[in-house]
């Protein structure tokens, strides 16, 4: 734990830094406190399966590298001398970018996997990446001076509606935001001089919410984030995620719902992100933008009856696509993100019930079907993931190399 391996251009800084044995044992502890919050040696001890002075010797070493925090002891009520507290140190921060269409969202996230700022900038046209760049600039210049004087900013991480070739940081084709070719690592990091890491928003989402959402602990998992770049699936498959020869693998939105659809820009006709689609109902509500969280209440207070039978086309199609879904991966759960998250919200029980007479019944009968756990949040806090990836692989060559 993390289950989650990035590629190698996250991992080649590492610096000659002893027994491989003990850089894992560091990488396995930070872990442990990173995606499972603060916790004491006792019960790190257990979950790691390492004896007590191994543990003890690690978390010294930790906490002289700055990489986790030790407090004052927990009443336990239990009879003993009780054990110190110990955390990630969530001063250690990751920028964390995720363009859209409409807006760019841009959060602060410590480890530990917590969001201390998030800002979405709405703007007038589609971002440019240089324009992209501009604006996460200026909010991060405008962020460090809110930050405590502990904090340092170690990393950024952009969550990108495309194909990215994550191992070169380069977006090779991000269709709604139209980028193409475009080295987005290489440019942010020789204008705010942070390693930068990119990949895509789905895959992102999918780790995020399988360490710290709905889906955590679970095995095997449908994932689907729409927003107003249409929708992103991610697949894991016995605890690993699904990637596919090139790594675009989980292209859940452009798998074929409607022979007679409209033109998606694959070139096909009726794929599941053209018939289930946030612009169609802005169209009809007459706004040109919605934070995907307001988008459910929108609906609910609405009168407009246009508006509702939207909403439940928008449903019956995705309980198509979801139940093609459990029939290949035979999942323990399938999360929804972003307006498909609310869509889910306005109308569960249809979009149930149609999910469930859709699909083969022994494949169904006990899928979970769930609303992302971290809401909005979960494409910053998995780019966090992304940026992290390099500090929790081997903590201390990162910890040499800022030394
Ligand atoms: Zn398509």
């Amino acid at each position: 734990m993390p289950a989650y391996e990035f590629p190698d251009r996250l991992n080649g800084n590492a610096v000659n830094a002893g027994d491989p044995q003990h850089r894992k044992n560091l990488a396995d502890v930070l872990a442990l406190l990173h995606v499972g919050g603060p916790q004491n040696r006792a019960e790190l001890t257990r979950r790691s399966g390492l004896n007590r002075s191994t543990i003890a010797r690690l978390v010294g070493e930790m906490v002289n590298l700055d990489l986790v925090r030790e407090s004052e002891p927990r009443e336990t009520g239990v009879v003993g001398r009780p054990s110190p507290v110990v955390q990630a140190n969530d001063g250690i921060v990751a920028v964390c970018v995720n363009p859209d269409v409409d807006a760019i969202a841009i959060g602060l996230v410590g480890l530990g996997g917590k969001i201390i700022s998030r800002v979405r900038h709405k703007t007038r046209r589609v971002p440019s990446v240089d324009k992209m760049i501009s604006i996460v600039s200026k909010v991060v210049q405008s962020s460090l001076a809110k930050l405590d004087d502990e904090c340092r900013i170690v990393a950024m991480g952009i969550a990108v509606p495309g194909i990215v070739r994550v191992d070169q940081g380069v977006v090779e084709f991000a269709p709604h935001l139209g980028w193409r070719d475009e080295p987005v690592a290489q440019l942010m990091e020789e204008r705010l001089g942070y390693a930068t890491f990119v990949a895509n928003d789905a895959n992102l989402g999918t780790i995020a919410e399988r360490l710290y959402g709905t889906a955590a602990g679970k095995t095997d998992v449908i994932y689907l984030n729409g927003s107003r770049s249409g929708i992103g699936g991610g697949v894991i498959v016995n605890d690993r995620p699904l990637s596919g020869v090139h790594g675009f693998g989980a292209e859940l939105g452009h798998t074929s719902v409607a022979r007679a659809g409209l033109a998606c820009y694959c070139g096909r006709r009726g794929c599941l992100e053209t018939e289930v689609s946030l612009s169609r109902l802005l169209d009809i509500m007459g706004e040109a933008s919605i934070d995907p969280d307001d988008l459910g209440p929108f609906v609910v207070a609405s009168k407009d009856r246009r508006l509702r039978k939207e909403v439940d086309r928008q449903l019956d199609v995705l309980s198509v696509a979801i139940s093609n879904f459990i029939s290949i991966f035979n999942p323990e759960i399938v999360v929804l993100a972003g307006f498909l998250g609310e869509l889910l919200e306005v109308n569960p029980e249809r979009l149930l019930e149609r999910v469930t007479s859709n699909s083969f019944h022994q494949l169904s009968a006990d899928v979970e079907l769930v609303r992302a756990g971290l809401r909005s949040q979960h494409l910053l806090i998995g780019a966090a993931e992304l940026a992290f990836s390099p500090l929790l692989n081997d903590p201390i060559s990162f910890a040499q190399l800022k030394a």
